[in-house]
């Protein structure tokens, strides 16, 4: 058996250094012989840049998108005994983040068009015990905010947006970041906007929640060092870091372009052909974190995409009530069947910045061709 080198990859970050060598050089270097290697001036000039991009006033720099959700939740005053609702069909560090605080994780499905959370099952999950709602904003592309907002307002639920996927995504021209109380983001490498490493940040326009992530990041210290106001984390933004994301963050808008064109190029490609290709809600400008086809023949599709060295992945094949680790929540299977069918059937499909026309149309190519040999099965 022969594997196939990958000659088109879902997601490449070392092609975003070729691209901005000499800028990101120039900034490793300046923070490498400034001695501040643990939060400094660069984590606060990217607080400050993103916080604005975001159209929101703090941006609070933390170690990851994991323990920005952590202590975003832990801000908004989430602890043990209280629920949280969000999606079975997310990345598995939502739930994580959530039983971290002593919370318990309760669910509600997606809806079948932007697999983000069904607005319209919210309020049947609310009990006296409900805290907060954490909507993700999968793939790139937002959640239903308004009506999720007007329900947690109404019931007083705090709402906190999981971001990582969602870096410069709209809703109704409004960014993601300032359509709750909080925004997590992550800037784990492969995500839209990625570092040379592990970082993350809490996005708020509540200074509340922005001056308790602060505290809860660094050990819980607010003004004095080695004062600690609450037990707090270690779970600072490293300044190199910042450094990366600030020159990287010049250039997201081309790379959010070059993603939503080449994802237009595949779906125009696709046409026909018997896969479900994603369509943005009229709420929402999609900045394809993910390019998901939907196909009862993912796996066929999948093997034939690999021997053509393609890259493709499944985001994701169980969703997360059907997960060991979460089995204990007493969730089956068919408690949640729009996700259910989603893990069955969704495939991402390269769609990068870097990736050229003639790739692309390759890659719609292939499905083509999986699928012709099939005999004519069906999505
Ligand atoms: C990546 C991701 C996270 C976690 O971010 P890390 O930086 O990897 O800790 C959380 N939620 C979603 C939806 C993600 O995609």
């Amino acid at each position: 058996m022969t594997i196939p080198s990958v000659k088109i990859p879902l997601a490449d970050p070392a092609a975003q250094f070729r691209a901005l060598r000499e800028e990101m050089l120039a900034a490793a270097e300046r923070v490498l012989a400034s001695g501040r290697y643990s939060l400094g001036p660069e984590v606060e000039a990217f607080e400050e840049e993103w916080a604005r991009r975001c159209h929101a006033t703090h941006s609070v720099g933390v170690g990851s998108g994991t323990d920005a959700l952590h202590l975003a939740l832990l801000a908004a005053g989430v602890g043990p005994g209280d629920e949280v609702i969000t999606v079975p069909f997310t990345f598995v560090a939502t739930a994580a983040a959530i039983l971290y605080t002593g919370a318990r994780p309760v669910f509600v499905d997606v809806e079948p068009d932007s697999l983000t959370m069904d607005a319209g099952k919210l309020e049947a999950a609310i009990t006296e015990r409900t805290r907060a709602v954490v909507p993700v904003h999968l793939y790139g592309h937002v959640a239903d905010m308004d009506p999720i907002v007007e329900i947690a307002r109404r019931r007083g639920l705090r709402v906190i947006e999981d971001a990582a996927q969602a870096h410069g995504a709209l809703y109704q021209g409004r960014p993601a970041g300032s359509l709750g109380d909080a925004a997590c983001f992550s800037f784990y490498p492969g995500k839209n906007l990625g570092a040379c490493g592990e970082a993350g940040a809490v996005v708020t326009s509540d200074s509340g929640i922005a001056d308790t992530v602060r505290a809860l990041r660094d050990w819980g210290q607010q003004g004095e060092r080695y004062e600690h106001a609450v037990p707090g984390f270690n779970s600072r933004m490293d300044n190199l870091q910042a450094a990366l994301l600030r020159v990287k963050l010049r250039h997201l808008d081309r790379w959010t372009e070059q993603r939503r064109r080449n994802a237009a190029l595949m779906s125009e490609k696709l046409e026909g052909a018997p896969v479900r290709t994603p369509v943005a809600a009229p709420w929402a400008y999609h900045v394809y974190h993910v390019y998901a086809v939907r196909s009862a023949s993912r796996d066929q599709i999948r093997s034939a995409l690999a021997a053509a060295g393609i890259q493709s992945a499944v985001h994701y094949p169980l969703p997360i009530h059907l997960q060991p680790a979460y089995r204990s929540l007493g969730y089956g299977p068919g408690s949640f069947p729009v996700a259910e069918q989603a893990a069955r059937e969704v495939l991402s499909l390269p769609i990068a910045p870097e990736i050229s026309p003639s790739q692309i149309e390759r890659v719609a190519e292939t499905v083509r061709a999986a699928l012709e040999t099939n005999g004519g099965a069906h999505a």
